[in-house]
């Protein structure tokens, strides 16, 4: 039995290398080929009664199927030391849809995409245990599996018309016209509402060439600040959907845990989170388009170094979400010609254009230089000193000409 797992696994390994050498080469080749991957996201109109519910049962099926493997994935490790693999897993599908023929109601690629998932979870647990972290991949709780993809066919799109496998047709809500060939199709569900995300490959197109160059500082009045001055506050109705939010949050601490009341409320707040988060996209995607746009290249600081934890705190970086931000920058720069430079965020904040070192508290708004005599907001000052920064390849003597 032993010698039969030890043989399987060998040659589902040399079929992994295979395949990862397959994807290396395409990867590759879409580089030079200036291809990229975008996503197309529009919400689900009303479905019908029986289209609601094959929605919600593949849905239902595929967490099902995610917690068995993640099951027997952690059994057969616990018990005898060994890793499954993907083709261990997927060469039992047709069994599954033998003993239960609900399975059968589910296109058969939506079902491999979930053990893809498993096995993406393992590889990140993996790498968390090389790193001396732990964290077991957990079991999904209807709340907190929320998506299932069609990763090739299954699907077919004619005008607002989506149709899917083995489930019916639904009509969507096309704000844009989707441009590029049509890779995966993932259907997602959020605060019960639905939504069609489509993931297409396009040519790059590469923006016409600019000289400006940008320095971006994160702070705690305004969203962020620009090295030419330009502070951009949060969206419109930040403080007001802040305030909801609170409220909504106090009436879930106040009530019964459990109570009707008391997730009538809980549904209250995921719904303003939900809410929330669409705004926060909004605004972040139009800006960094913008910024993109206009700069050829972008600076700013790198939020993952470690050591500026104490800043990170006072800045509150999980509330703001300037990590997405940046990586929306990050990744609208890797589609085009421009370029963004991360540079460390040590003393970015404590250093004046002309090389002195001051220490600041963060309540001290603005910068006097007591050998240089600048006077400037403490703000645009950082952003000054994260442009030279960058563009001085990350050397702060060079940078503030010492
Ligand atoms: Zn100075």
């Amino acid at each position: 039995m032993r010698n039969f797992c030890i043989m399987k696994n060998g040659q589902a390994s040399c079929c992994n290398n295979l395949n990862d050498l397959t994807k290396i080469i395409t990867v590759i080749m879409k580089i030079a080929d200036n291809i990229i991957q975008k996503a197309f996201r529009f919400r689900i109109c009303e479905p019908s009664e029986i289209v609601q519910a094959n929605l919600e049962q593949t849905l239902n099926l595929c967490r099902n199927l995610y917690n068995a493997a993640l099951q027997e994935r952690r059994d057969a490790y616990k018990l005898n030391r060994i890793s499954l693999n993907y083709y261990d897993q997927a060469n039992q599908l047709s069994e599954i849809k033998q003993i239960n023929s609900e399975y059968k109601d589910v296109h058969s690629q939506v079902l491999q995409d979930v053990l893809k998932r498993i096995k993406k979870t393992f590889k990140a647990f993996f790498n968390r245990v090389k790193k001396g972290q732990a964290g077991f991949p957990r079991f999904k709780s209807p709340s907190r599996y929320d998506s299932f993809c069609y990763p090739q066919s299954g699907f077919s799109l004619t005008g607002n018309k989506l149709q899917l496998s083995k489930i019916g047709t639904v009509k969507l809500k096309l704000s844009r016209q989707i441009r590029g060939r049509i890779k995966t199709l993932t259907i997602k569900r959020e605060c019960g509402k639905w939504f069609a995300v489509f993931t297409v490959e396009t040519k790059a197109e590469p923006l016409p060439k600019t000289n400006k160059t940008v320095g971006l500082d994160v702070g705690i009045e305004s969203f962020v600040t620009l090295s030419d001055g330009t502070r951009i506050d949060n969206w419109k109705y930040f403080e007001s959907s802040q305030k909801q939010l609170k409220k909504a949050q106090r009436k879930v601490s106040r009530r019964k845990k459990f109570s009707n009341r008391w997730c009538k409320a809980v549904k209250q707040v995921k719904k303003i989170h939900a809410h929330i988060k669409n705004q926060r996209n909004d605004f972040q995607h139009k800006l960094s388009t913008h910024l993109v746009g206009e700069f050829q290249t972008i600076v700013c600081e790198d939020l993952n170094i470690k050591g500026m934890s104490r800043g990170i705190l006072s800045k509150q970086v999980h509330d703001v979400g300037w990590s997405s931000f940046f990586q929306k920058i990050e990744y609208k720069v890797a589609n085009t010609n421009r370029r963004l430079i991360k540079v460390s965020p040590n003393y970015t904040s404590q250093t004046c254009l002309c090389g002195h070192r001051m220490k600041k508290t963060l309540s001290r708004r603005w910068h006097n230089c007591l050998k240089c005599g600048l006077s400037i907001h403490r703000d645009e000052l950082s952003a000054k000193i994260i442009l030279l920064l960058g563009l001085s390849g990350q050397d702060l003597t060079k940078a503030v000409g010492l």
